[in-house]
């Protein structure tokens, strides 16, 4: 009785599937926070502040310039930083102006002026 040796054949297949990293993202985003707090920007310098809270001028519906402190009177508004030196080019510049889409008068621009002399110098500040 022989026996027959039968060789089997090596077949190494060795499946060259691309063992593709199983690279799970990390699914953490949450997506963009929802702000509530909208950004104000400075008409004077551009910063934009929505903590430190920007002094918000109100063009009223009698086309009057306030300082709107509490923020909620209604009108057109822009902000300006809580310091002289915005509200001096703010005025000079005509900024506000152009963000109030009004001409101020002589008296206006003179009663925001006086109230920008209030305001501290921005280097009095420690601006970060
Ligand atoms: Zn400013």
């Amino acid at each position: 009785m022989a026996k027959q040796a039968t060789k089997t054949k090596s077949g190494l297949t060795t499946s060259a599937a691309l063992v593709t990293a199983n690279q799970k993202q990390v699914s953490g985003k949450k997506g963009p926070r929802p702000k509530h707090v909208p950004q104000r920007t400075c008409i004077a310098c551009r910063a934009t502040e929505a903590k430190r809270g920007l002094l918000r001028l109100v063009r009223t519906p009698e086309g009057q310039v306030e300082i709107d402190e509490t923020g909620k009177k209604s009108g057109r508004g822009a902000y300006l930083c809580r310091v002289r030196d915005c509200w001096e080019s703010g005025l000079t510049k005509k900024g506000l102006d152009r963000a109030l889409k009004i001409t101020l008068d002589p008296e206006t621009r003179a009663r925001l002026k006086t109230f920008g002399d209030t305001l501290p110098e921005r280097s009095a500040i420690e601006v970060e």
